[in-house]
Formats: C-alpha cells, structure tokens, sequence
C-alpha cells in the first residue's frame, strides 16, 4: 500500500491509541485481522499512562500508580491510514475510548467526557453542538533546524515553496473523508494553516487529532518535520488551534444566529458564550495547558489578547465569524475560540468549550456584550464596562483558575483533575528556570 488513505490489507499494523492530557496520540498496534476482535473487546491500557507528560516522562504523583487496567476500544469512526516510509505498508491509526475491563466508560477518559457533555447539551436543551478545528503549524528541518524560507507570507512563492505537500496533504485529507476547507501559507516562515469543514463535535475533536497525525507522517516523507508547538522560537510567529462551532436544534437548524441582535447573536448563542467568558481563566488550563502556551498568548499577537466576544476581532477570546450573502447566513454563523493550542487535548478542549456554554445555558446568562472596535485603545474603565477581561498570563495563573473552578472540577472529576495537575506541575517544575528559547526548543521537540 503506498497511499495515503488506502485500506489496509492483510496484516498491515493497526495502532489503536488515545489522546492524553497533553494531547500526545498513545496507543499499541495489532495486525488488521485481529480488528474484528478488538472492535468488540478493545486492547489492553494502562491507567497510569494518562499521567505521561509532554517530554517522556511520567508525573509520579498520579492517583493510580501501578495499579488497575483498562481497554483501549477503538471507534472506527475516528480512523485514518497513515503512509508508510518508502513503499512499505501504511498504518490505520484509529482513535479509542478508555473502558474499565467491564467495558464500561472509564471516569477519566477524556474523549467521554466530551461525550458525556454533549449529550448533556443535547438532553437539556435538545442542541447539538458543531465545530472545526483550524490548524497552524511551522515546516521545519528534519533535525528541527529552520528550513529556507519559501516566500513572503501568504505569497504564491511560500505555497509553492513546499509542493506537493500541500497537493498531497489535501488529497489525503480528503480520501480519509475529512472534508479539507482551506490550505494556505501562513504569516510565520514556512508556517502554514489547514482548515476542515464543520461536522459534529465529537468528530472535529477526533479529526483534529488524526490530521496531525497525517500532517506529521506526512512532512517525514518529505523528510521535514512538522511541528505544531505553539512557538517554534522565542521570537517567532504564534501557531494557534482555532475552534469555529455553533449549535443546532432537534431539527437540525442553526439557533446562534439573529440579526435582530447586537452582533447577530441569538440569545442562546449569548448566554453560551457568556458561560465560556465566565470561566475564562480556568477553560484556557485545558485549551492552553502548557508553559508554552503562555509565550503565544499575548496580546496584539493576533492569538487571543483579552477575554471578550468581539465582533470580527482577531484578538478577542471568543470571536464573532463573518458571515457572507445569501440565504444561509444562519447555516455559516459561528463563534472561534481563539485560545487553544496543540498542546492540548482536542477532546478536552471541546469538551471545556460544552461544559462552560451549557452552565451559562443553565444559568440563563446574559449575551456578554459584543465589542465592536479596538479595546487596547480604550481607558481601563471602557474595558470594564465591556466586559473585556484579562486572560491569564501564564501556566501557573490558569491552573490556579481551574482548580478554584467547582463547576469544570466537577465534570473533571477528581482522578482526570488531579492527574492533569500532576503532570502539569510537573512540567512546570522542569521549566522553571528555562530561558523562552530552550522552551521554544523543548516544545517543537516535543510537538
Ligand atoms: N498565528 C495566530 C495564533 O497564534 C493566528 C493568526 C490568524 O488569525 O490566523 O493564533
Ligand atoms: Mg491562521
């Protein structure tokens, strides 16, 4: 098999795997004609696995240490055929949920915590919550060294600079059904952004994990390396995960958009980005969870500058997509999280995004108001009025925010919330004294 996307065949490996708290892809391999088994009964996992961190190594004061044993079951929903190197076999990577060996859900699965909160929406108000990752990553050397730069940004010449990676990515995209959207060079040297089409959440959030996957096995054909760290260098240009959702009802028509409104957002659109803007602090512990995600998240960086839904405003938390002509106006309204990186989880990223939006759902909250215009070049008090609040400014201040957080620590429950703060502080010890370079370094290794 020599495709991207081609079926496998015979015996050809299959890597079932998870996603962890650090958004690492980890998981074991079987031949294909186990599949029909392991589809039923998943593979053997390790509990402790979940405290892997981003650089190898294990946060020793998790809550399960070398007890217990789960099953990984693949969902053959979530899958994509990964190329193999040269002309030898490719590997269907499937993405799995995390099962106690009853083959129940295991309470700190991350991917079923994002199911459990979509059906929450689903069950509470009958809306079905859609969404599409946007990603930006930096092409570099296969040491990790900076390659030549192919051209000015979003010029002819740096698109053309990498062909036919960007021919072959998009093909692959396709033929794995993921709908690609937009292949583009970014602003960063040898940075460049791929967008999918929306699908429902659960899926983006896989999709989002299998098209870095794609991308990553792909560059190494190449024999580049892709990496999709939020900062491949301490003077460099930001790569951000952008989230695009909106929400649907029963029947399956868009409920954010009324042009009737401030911003065109509907009631129920306002009062779910109210409850995202209300856990701010804590939602960026799960969407920016990493030392580095604070080097990329600084104002006027064009990542996210403040807390406020802005209207067309590139700086905002949470802003408000245009829409173009036409009569589906309703069908192409949407919101974009602008806070997340790679370093995350996508299913805890979407999961934080449910979570948050339903409690400002429950608490029938107030549209926040919808900032029209620039808020650096307003006095402190204009802010306040508008509702523009200060994001953390680092790793220590956003886990703060998360563990004063009863609602998110709640839906964590208390083995995924003190596993994630394990490995986290135990990244933050390994970084402390570390120069924004070396961070720089340790993440692009790492991502
Ligand atoms: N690179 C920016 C980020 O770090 C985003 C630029 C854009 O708006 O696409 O999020
Ligand atoms: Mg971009």
């Amino acid at each position: 098999m020599n495709t991207d996307t081609a079926a496998a065949s015979n015996d050809d490996l299959v890597l079932v795997a998870t996603a962890d708290l650090v958004g690492h892809v980890r998981g074991r391999a079987f031949g294909a004609s186990q599949l029909a088994d392991r589809l039923a009964h998943g593979i053997g996992w390790v509990p402790a696995d979940l405290a892997l961190t981003a650089f190898g190594d294990l946060a020793a004061s998790n809550p399960f240490g070398a007890l217990g044993d789960l099953r990984l079951r693949p969902d053959p929903a979530a899958s994509v055929h990964l190329r193999g190197a040269g002309n030898g076999p490719s590997v269907q990577l499937i993405l799995a949920d995390m099962l106690n060996l009853d083959l129940t859900p295991w309470s700190s699965c991350p991917r079923d915590l994002l199911r459990r909160a979509l059906a929450a929406l689903k069950n509470e108000f009958g809306l079905t919550m859609i969404a599409t990752f946007e990603h930006e990553f930096t092409l570099l050397n296969a040491d990790g060294s900076a390659r030549p730069i192919g051209g000015a940004p979003f010029s002819a010449a740096a698109l053309l600079s990498v062909e036919p990676f960007g021919s072959r990515l998009y093909a692959a995209i396709k033929g794995a059904g993921f709908e690609p959207d937009t292949w583009l060079a970014e602003f960063g040297p040898n940075q460049f952004e791929i967008t999918l089409g929306p699908c429902d959440a659960l899926a983006a959030a896989d999709r989002a994990l299998l098209l870095r996957e794609l991308v990553r096995n792909l560059a190494k054909q190449f024999e580049w390396r892709a990496s999709f760290s939020p900062l491949v260098s301490a003077r460099g240009i930001g790569n951000g995960v952008h989230v695009h959702f909106s929400l649907r009802d029963e029947d399956g028509t868009p409920v954010l958009y009324d042009p009737s409104q401030s911003g065109a957002i509907s009631a129920v659109g306002g009062s779910f980005a109210a409850g995202v803007l209300a856990h701010a602090s804590a939602v960026c512990a799960l969407t920016a969870p990493s030392v580095i995600s604070y080097l990329r998240m600084r104002p006027h960086t064009w990542s996210a500058g403040n807390a406020f839904l802005g209207l067309r405003n590139r700086e905002a938390l949470l802003r408000i997509c245009p829409t173009v002509g036409g009569d589906d106006v309703g069908r192409q309204f949407n919101l974009e999280f602008r806070a997340a990186d790679a370093t995350a989880n996508p299913w805890l990223v979407t999961a934080a995004l449910a979570i948050t939006g339903l409690d400002g759902l429950r608490r029938n909250l107030a549209a926040p108001p919808v900032v029209d215009g620039d808020p650096d070049r307003w006095t402190q008090e204009e802010r306040q009025v508008a509702g523009v609040a200060p994001l953390p400014s680092s790793l220590d201040e956003s886990l703060a925010a998360l563990t004063n957080d009863e609602m998110i620590c709640g839906w964590l429950g208390n083995d995924l919330l003190a596993t994630f703060l394990a490995v986290k502080e135990h990244e933050l010890a390994g970084l402390r004294d570390a120069s924004a370079e070396t961070i720089c370094e340790q993440y692009a290794g790492a991502y």
